[in-house]
């Protein structure tokens, strides 16, 4: 009797690692980002107060595949690609984030919340929900940068944990270069905040992911197909 009773804790032992164990073993944190930068450039030879032509120089350093749904829809940047992400996001202000910035990002986050595609909550979210920080930083161009002024940056962080309580969740980020007034404009935000929630450069001009800033405020049809794609709805 005593042997069967050991027989059957050892059987126990054996279900209960099989149960738990093997997760715990592929349990796994992967963390992919792709942070972008915004630039506009201004020609030396004219008043740098007027500018004539911005455009983007893109940072990433993974290889964006144009997968999208179709080809009027703007790509989806390549670390979001292939994951479930929730459509809720909760967002917070940096600390020392200035108000004239917090205005911009706001409204920001209403055109997007217009969409009913996402819904950006201002709260601060826990490590398993999506997020988004809004902050400035302050960047000084030097003659290497050859005449371009960056304005801002932004990107998804997606972050992917495997085996029990697995989740997939972008801890994002939307910032404003404050060295220069004309990062603080709608468009830069809007542009910004895109990334943030995964939308990569589009080549149609009338989106507001287009690499040569057209002052665009307003999500583009392409845009929000895009977005669609990301958020499964
Ligand atoms: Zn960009």
């Amino acid at each position: 009797m005593k042997h069967r009773g050991i027989a059957w804790l050892a059987m126990l032992a054996m279900v209960l690692y099989l149960l738990l164990g093997k997760n715990y073993q592929v349990a796994a944190k992967n963390i992919a980002t792709d942070f972008k930068q915004q630039v506009i450039q201004v020609f030396a030879d004219i008043n740098p107060k007027k500018i004539t032509k911005n455009y983007e120089i893109a940072t990433e350093t993974s290889k964006v595949t144009m997968k999208s749904v179709s080809k009027t829809a703007t790509p989806i940047e390549s670390v979001v690609q292939g994951h479930s992400l929730s459509n809720v996001y909760y967002y917070r202000f940096a600390t020392t984030i200035p108000s004239n910035v917090k205005k911009v990002f706001e409204e920001a986050v209403s055109e997007y919340n217009q969409t009913g595609i996402v819904k950006l909550v201002a709260r601060k979210g826990t490590q398993k929900q999506n997020q988004i920080l809004f902050s400035t930083y302050n960047k000084k161009m030097t003659t290497a940068n050859q005449g371009t002024i960056e304005l801002g940056h932004g990107g998804p962080e997606v972050i992917q944990q495997t085996g029990m309580n697995a989740y997939t969740v972008n801890h994002a980020k939307a910032s404003l270069n404050v060295r220069y007034a004309e990062s603080v404009q709608l468009s830069v935000a809007v542009h910004e905040l895109g990334h943030a929630l995964g939308l990569d450069h589009s080549s149609n001009r009338n989106s507001v992911m287009y690499p040569v800033d057209q002052g665009e405020t307003s999500l583009s049809s392409g845009d929000l197909e895009g977005l669609k794609a990301i958020y499964n709805n």
